[in-house]
């Protein structure tokens, strides 16, 4: 009996619980308003124009990282020649970090705040509007569906996330 059960629902139930990952994957992402932005009193206007876009908040916190947390975060770049003053930056001032959620999150979020360099940014994007330089340029948005999981594990746990 236990096993017709199993049989019948276990597939299914796999299936469902595979493709409801799937599905929240592609519709959040995460974001850090960086410290050059928060310095100059930007936050609330950046995530004004985050929420008109669309966007959901699903967890943020306003914090200061070390040293190391900024280094683990940008680990990635750490071969890099501006990755001491990427992480300099990051240090420098507080920083609000965010779970957005939309559908399609992290390839419209990337578009919402244009090229890494604001000299090359679409009008109207947040790193047009709010970004000096490319090592200062305003926010973070993650570059994958991956990667917006293991950022948003960096900074929230579970309980911290509704
Ligand atoms: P982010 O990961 O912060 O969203 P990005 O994905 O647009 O930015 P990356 O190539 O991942 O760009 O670079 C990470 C960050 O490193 C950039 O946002 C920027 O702050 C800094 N950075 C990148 N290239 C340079 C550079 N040539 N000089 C100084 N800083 C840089
Ligand atoms: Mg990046």
């Amino acid at each position: 009996m236990l096993k017709l059960i199993s049989d019948r629902y276990i597939k299914p139930l796999l299936f469902l619980t595979f493709a409801a990952k799937f599905n929240n994957m592609s519709k959040q992402t995460f974001t850090m308003i960086k410290p050059d932005a928060t310095g100059k009193g930007h936050t609330g206007a950046i995530l004004d124009q985050i929420v008109k876009a669309g966007f959901s908040i699903k967890a943020m916190k306003w914090i200061k990282l070390t040293e190391e947390q900024a280094g683990l975060f940008y680990d990635i770049h750490r071969a890099r020649p501006f990755f001491q003053e990427l992480v300099d930056f990051m240090i420098s001032g507080p920083i609000v970090a965010a779970v957005l959620e939309k559908d399609n999150a992290v390839a419209d979020f990337r578009t919402l705040i244009g090229a890494t360099n604001p000299a090359q940014a679409d009008e109207g994007t947040i790193r047009k509007i709010f970004a000096a330089s490319i090592g200062e340029n305003a926010i973070h948005g993650s570059d994958s569906d991956e990667n917006a999981i293991i950022e948003a594990d960096f900074f929230f746990s579970k309980l911290e996330r509704f």
